[in-house]
């Protein structure tokens, strides 16, 4: 007997006919013998239907109150669930965030999970129940209502596959694993059998929505199994997210390719070079709550310098406005100038750190298709530019062939 946790995104539970599904898969593995918690979203259009709700009241929501609403979304799956759970014939019992005691910090909107209260989750697994838990919402210790962010009932999953030690965690979704690629943009994108840790965690934070980063953060710190698992298909083996791979390390240089098109660029231009002057121009951008990417500086030239860094497209905005208002009139610099149709793409793989020519092999791949590169970031294991948004899909498809994704023993 085992303890899972399976987690089942909003397409898996987009309609009443895809919970009595999921109800079926659970009532599958309960009748095996195994002890089985599920976390699942909000169905499939729900939390854009609500967020766009708060925005007809209120241009720019209050956080607190958004949380109020957009948490709702997922109390209506796990009662549904629950349900069809008792049709089956299956004890089972949901539970909202603020009832399990998903405990987090009071950033509304982007909150972090503090503690769990597994015990209670525990009393009825032993009482023969399948627990149903309302993924990406919690509560602040003032009782105030909170949520993880787009795509955190990944987290909670993992949050409480941690907390429980839970034998495995299952992310069920709408595609039977991880890929090489978005298999929506890339139709020859293949399943990966297994991921290593630190490659999912860099193909998450460069924009793979497929597993949000804070799951893949925690997996990685409480030693979560983590497995990746279409709701729709039966039997298949999914995309195992392992500690480390050293067999894939002799094989596949590359392992993926992540991208993102909710990118901007800002450019502060003639910028005073001197001490100082990076804290001056990001300093009253992160006190606006505006979170920066890719920075570059250049080396100076007659004194002054160019600041380049990205921000998101929602951000863009009010990133402009604090460096026009404030950060321009007192550093001194030229002009800001910014674009919000960028884009970046990252390749992403272990095997950058024993080979070498990645770097050249990706620019090379995109001089040949004419697309300019506008801003290069690095670290051990990834390579990301910055490119026109216009650009994206052909650049992921080049590159994806470029590093031969697309082949069976890639
Ligand atoms: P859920 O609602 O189940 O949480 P998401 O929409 O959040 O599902 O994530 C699944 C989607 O992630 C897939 O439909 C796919 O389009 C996208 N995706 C992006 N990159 C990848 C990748 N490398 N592998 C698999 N899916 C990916
Ligand atoms: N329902 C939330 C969202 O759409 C959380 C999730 O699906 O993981 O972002
Ligand atoms: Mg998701």
């Amino acid at each position: 007997m085992a303890l899972i946790v399976q987690k089942y995104g909003g397409t898996s539970v987009g309609s009443p006919d895809r919970i009595k599904n999921v109800a079926r898969r659970v009532a599958k593995y309960k009748a095996q013998g195994h002890q089985v918690v599920v976390v699942v979203s909000a169905m499939s259009g729900e939390t854009n239907r609500l967020i766009d709700l708060a925005h007809q009241i209120q241009l720019k929501p209050d956080a607190r109150e958004l949380d109020v609403i957009i948490s709702t979304g997922e109390q209506v799956t796990i009662g549904l669930l629950a349900m069809a759970l008792k049709e089956q014939g299956v004890k089972a019992k949901s539970y909202t965030g603020a009832q399990v005691k998903i405990l987090t910090d009071s950033a509304f909107t982007k909150a972090r999970i503090v503690s769990i209260d597994e015990q209670s989750i525990l009393a009825d697994l032993d009482n023969d129940n399948v627990v149903v838990v309302a993924g990406f919402q919690g509560v602040d210790k003032k009782g105030n209502f909170t949520t993880l962010g787009r795509g955190g009932s990944d987290t909670t999953g993992v949050a409480i596959a941690a907390a429980l030690e839970a034998d495995e965690c299952q992310i069920y979704t709408d595609v039977d694993g991880v890929y090489t690629t978005d298999p929506r943009l890339v139709p020859e994108a293949r399943r990966l059998k297994t991921i290593t840790f630190e490659e999912m965690l860099e193909m998450s934070s460069m924009g793979s929505k497929v597993l949000q980063l804070r799951a893949v953060e925690f997996a990685g710190k409480y030693k979560v199994k983590l497995r990746v698992l279409s709701s729709f298909e039966e039997g298949g083996e999914g995309t195992l997210i392992t500690v480390e791979d050293n067999d894939k390390m002799e094989q596949a240089i590359i392992s993926g390719i992540a991208f993102n098109r909710d990118e901007a660029k800002i450019t502060v231009v003639g910028v005073p070079d001197k001490p100082g002057i990076a804290h001056q121009i990001l300093g009253p951008v992160s006190d606006a709550n505006v979170d920066v990417d890719i920075i570059i500086q250049n080396v100076g030239t007659d004194g002054t310098t160019d600041f380049s860094f990205t921000v998101h497209r929602n951000e863009f905005a009010k990133a402009m406005e604090v460096l026009k208002s404030t950060v321009q009139p007192h550093i001194g610099a030229r002009n800001v100038v910014g674009d919000n149709k960028a884009a970046k793409v990252s390749v992403v793989g272990v095997g950058m750190r024993s080979h070498v020519g990645i770097a050249s092999k990706m620019f090379r791949t995109l001089a040949e298709e004419g697309i300019n590169i506008q801003m290069i970031s690095t670290s051990e294991i990834k390579i990301s530019v910055i490119i026109d948004e216009k650009y994206l899909e052909l650049a992921v498809r080049v590159l994806h062939k470029a590093f031969e994704l697309d082949q069976e023993d890639a």
